[in-house]
This record gives structure tokens, sequence and C-alpha cells, in this order.
């Protein structure tokens, strides 16, 4: 019998999105400023146009303007190199996205250290992951700000609570360590040398998972209560030949031990997005020196 809540990220996005639309109008109505988001696309691939189409189509939801720029695959670093300068440049532009993974004759790092701080809203500037780390006003990340507001909203304080991380990539799983660590819980960063992952996961009150391992984190793995955050995003083939999207954590399983646990699809993913509005809006804010207001979803 399933015992634990599931987390309704699309909901709560959907909420965070209607606030964000809100705080957008009064910024124009109060300042006269429209947040622009650009996002930048080289190449075709398709599951990156998807992801560019959406992005622009949520920031103009939320009363943003968004600027689409369409790069060859054939771009060289340097062209692609010119178009961010240029955005850096332009005031109607607050937030710069260039959407990952890029061709292989450009270097990501090079590319994400040429965005202006105050305009990376994806926060993986080094200077943003450093001042993360630091606990200055950095811009963070999406995905683990998605994770965190969940979090908040399921258990409120989190302070003392013991989180384990699986994962330590600088896009998911550092970037949640610093913000759990910065909430006060006690943290522990798994990954792939991890000696015995199953008892690194028994410890926690919270557990975050982001490898990329389909179903890898089972139900007897897990604390009877513990929250579960499942960031994975896998497809795993199915007899129809269409396959189907699952998360790191074995749902069916882990539902039966788990307090609360998200979903995938529908729980962390919606919330990439809307986290996105989000440090547009703030970085507009911040640019112009207008005081950043807390951006919370509506109550339902
Ligand atoms: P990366 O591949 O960059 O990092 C994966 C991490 O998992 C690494 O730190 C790796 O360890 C660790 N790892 C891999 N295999 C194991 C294992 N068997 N046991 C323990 N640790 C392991 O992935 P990302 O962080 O970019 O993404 C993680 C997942 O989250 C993916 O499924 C991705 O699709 C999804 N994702 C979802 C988003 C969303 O919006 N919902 C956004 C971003 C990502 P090591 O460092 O030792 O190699």
């Amino acid at each position: 019998m399933a015992t634990a809540t599931i987390i309704d990220g699309k909901r709560f996005a959907a909420r965070l999105r209607a606030d964000i639309a809100a705080q957008v109008a009064r910024l124009r109505a109060d300042y006269d400023l429209i947040p622009g988001l650009a996002v930048v696309l080289v190449g075709e691939n398709p599951a990156s146009q998807i992801y560019v189409r959406n992005k622009g189509l949520q920031a103009r939801e939320a009363g943003m303007n968004s600027f689409e720029h369409r790069l060859p695959a054939t771009a060289t670093q340097a062209e692609l190199l010119t178009r961010i300068a240029e955005l850096n440049q332009d005031p109607a532009v607050d937030g710069i996205l260039v959407q990952l993974p890029l061709p292989k004759q450009i270097d990501p790092e090079a590319v994400i250290e040429a965005i202006a701080v105050a305009k990376d809203v994806d926060g993986f500037h080094p200077l943003n992951a450093g001042l993360l780390a630091v606990g200055g006003t950095a811009m963070i990340p999406c995905t683990p700000l998605g994770c965190l507001m969940l979090l908040k909203d399921r258990i409120g304080d989190l302070a003392g609570q013991r989180a384990v991380v699986l994962g330590r990539s600088n896009i998911v799983g550092k970037p949640m360590a610093a913000l759990l660590l910065r909430e006060h819980c006690t943290v522990t960063i798994a990954h792939s040398r991890t000696r015995d992952l199953a008892d690194e996961c028994r410890r926690a009150d919270i557990l975050v998972a982001a490898v990329g391992k389909a179903q890898l984190v089972k139900g007897d793995w897990l604390k009877p209560g513990v929250t579960v955050i499942d960031v994975g995003i896998n497809r795993i083939p199915t007899p129809d030949g269409k396959g189907r999207l699952v998360g790191d954590v074995e749902f069916d399983s882990a539902v039966e031990v788990a307090g609360a646990i998200t979903p995938v699809p529908g729980g962390v993913g919606p919330m990439t997005i809307a986290c996105l509005l989000l440090n547009t809006f703030t970085a507009a804010c911040r640019q112009r020196g207008i005081p950043v207001p807390e951006v919370r979803p509506a109550a339902e």
C-alpha cells in the first residue's frame, strides 16, 4: 500500500509562475521595466529545441520579453562569444542562458565564463558558484533552487535535517549540497566512488537523487518517512518501443517507505523552468538596484 505523499512539482511550479507573473506586472507598473531573457541555441539538437521553445513561451506567459538567438551547428566559439558579448551589453537583456550541450568545437566553460555574472540566470558562472559557497548574493542554479523550494514547502524549517545528495555535478549536486548547508542541514554528498551508497541513503531525512541512473535507489535503501527529491530524468525502453521517463529512484518501492516523494515526470522538472523565470526577474531587479521582493507561490 502506498504511503508517501506525492509532491506535485507541476502544480507548485504553476503557482510559482503565477506569482512571478504578478511580480513582473508590478515591476512594469512601478518602474516601467520588463525583464528580458535571452536564450541562445547552437545547432539543432531536438531536445534542446524543445527546451528553448518552452523557456521562451513560459517567459512570455509571465509577461517578460524573450529573445531567441539561434546559431548554426557549425558556429565557432569566437562567434558564440561575440554574441554573448553583445547580449552582455544589451540593456533589454537581464538574463542570458546558453542551452547545453554545445557542439564539440565549443568549450562550455569558456562560454559560461563569458556571460556577465549579473545576467547568469543559470547560475553556472564560477563566480556565482563561489558566492553560493561562501554565502554571498549568488544567482542560484535553477534545478537545485526548485528542489529547495519543494523541500521547504513540504518540511518548513530544514535546520538539523540529515540530507544526502547523490551526485556531485556543478549544475545539480554541488549547488544542492551548498543550499542545504545554508539551510543548516547536515549534508553528505555521495557519488560514483562512494563505498556503500545504500547505507548512506538510509541515514537521510532528506534524499536528493541526481545521478542519471534509472531507478538506482531502491525502497529498502530508504529510512521510513524520508523526503525524496528525484532529479533524475532517464528514458527506459517499453514494449511499444516509445520508452518512458523514470527517475533515479525506483518509485514503486520508494513510495511504500518514504514520507513524501517527487514523481518523474511532474516533480522537479517543471520547477527548473519556473526557477529560471524567477532568476530572470531577480536579475532584472538587482541590475537596477530595485529591492527584490520575496516571490512565494500563492496559497492554494
Ligand atoms: P552528471 O552526469 O553531470 O552527474 C552525475 C553524478 O552522479 C556524478 O557526480 C556521478 O559521480 C554520480 N553517479 C553516477 N553514477 C553513480 C552511481 N552508480 N552511484 C553513485 N553516484 C553516481 O549529471 P547531472 O547532475 O547533470 O544530472 C543528474 C540527473 O539529473 C540526470 O538524470 C539529468 O537528466 C537530471 N537532470 C534533471 C533536471 C531537471 O530539471 N529535472 C535538470 C538537470 C539534470 P562522479 O562525480 O563520481 O562521476
